[in-house]
């Protein structure tokens, strides 16, 4: 079997194609214009790239973008002055602090200090808490990208076997607990799971989210399954040139894709979506905060 492959970049530039639709609708019909503030604290390279793109494709499909970029060395009261400003703000309907933080910052008490109405992350203690009772919350971007895959591809999800591999509070846990939502039969794989590679085989859908290059291999997928590989991993790639690397998930995409029904790549895959949720979470945060019916298929 090969898979067919699950176009993250393409699925992605939809999702942005239906947030730019709202945020026009919210401008004409509503004269408003939603707002997204992105807090980085320090100089970490990666943030810095994550940060610039979604600011960019934050103003690409009409929205305002307010990037707060803080010294290393920023005390923790000035950067929660700053959320508190943000909270306050009625332009403000999204606020993002990009993680990981100096170690000097308490990340617990951060997040938590971001009005749950605006956390688009969902990472705040009452979104996770909403989400894990089955109510409306703000979902982490990363799981809601992979469930609207997987909802595209399946239609239904109901009865079918989930196993996710990784419990992190940013992926694992909240994956597990949207496709517990759509009536999945779902297991949590982790480090000290017991024979994993005959549990990931029993999966209709297997999610990977280890941060593991490579990990998952195709005698660990059930023929025919839906594999999400959420892992981004850099690795050398000296047949691209001396001191060149590459991009690999935590599955092995070359012996998976010849087992699995559908199949995500890396790059390519749930990376493109996580932004998209992003902004799609910003205007279903702008819609709620206005009183105004939100937008279908934006959320989980
Ligand atoms: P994390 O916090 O490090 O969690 C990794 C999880 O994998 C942990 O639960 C760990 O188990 C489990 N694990 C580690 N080694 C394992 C093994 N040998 N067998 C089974 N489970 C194992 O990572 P994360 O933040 O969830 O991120 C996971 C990956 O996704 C990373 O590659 C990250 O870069 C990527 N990511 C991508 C996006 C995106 O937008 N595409 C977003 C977020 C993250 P224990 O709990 O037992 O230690």
């Amino acid at each position: 079997m090969t898979a067919k492959i699950i176009d993250g970049k393409a699925f992605a530039a939809v999702v942005r194609g239906k947030v730019a639709k709202h945020v026009t609708r919210l401008k004409d019909e509503h004269g408003i214009t939603p707002g997204l503030a992105v807090v980085l604290v320090g100089e970490d390279p990666a943030s810095q790239v994550y940060v610039r793109s979604k600011g960019k494709l934050t103003v690409e499909v009409g929205m305002n973008s307010y990037e707060h970029k803080l010294d290393a060395a920023t005390p923790e009261d000035e950067l929660l002055a700053l959320i508190q400003k943000l909270n306050n703000d009625p332009q403000v309907h999204g606020i993002l602090v990009q993680l990981p933080l100096p170690d000097h910052l308490n990340e617990g008490l951060v997040i938590n200090s971001i009005d749950p109405a605006k956390d688009v992350d969902g990472f705040h203690i009452s979104n996770v808490g909403l989400l894990a009772t089955g109510q409306k919350s703000m979902v982490p971007c990363t799981p809601l990208g992979c469930l609207m895959m997987l909802r595209d591809h399946h239609g239904s999800l109901s009865g079918l076997n989930a196993v996710v591999v990784g419990r992190s509070n940013i992926v694992g846990k909240p994956m597990a607990q949207l496709l517990l939502r759509d009536s999945c039969t779902v297991t949590i794989a982790h480090s000290r799971t017991k024979d994993i590679e005959a549990l990931c085989r029993g999966a209709d859908i297997l999610v990977a989210a280890v941060g593991r290059s490579e990990m998952i291999t195709g005698d660990w997928v059930k023929p025919g399954a839906s594999v999400i590989d959420v892992g981004i991993n850099r690795i050398d790639a000296p047949e691209k040139g001396e001191g060149k690397t590459r991009l690999v998930g935590d599955v092995q995409f070359s012996s998976a894709s010849e087992v699995a029904g559908a199949i995500t790549p890396v790059p390519g895959g749930v990376g493109p979506m996580t932004i998209a949720c992003l902004l799609a979470n910003t205007v279903t945060a702008c819609c709620r905060a206005n009183g105004i019916a939100e937008p279908e298929g934006l959320t989980a």
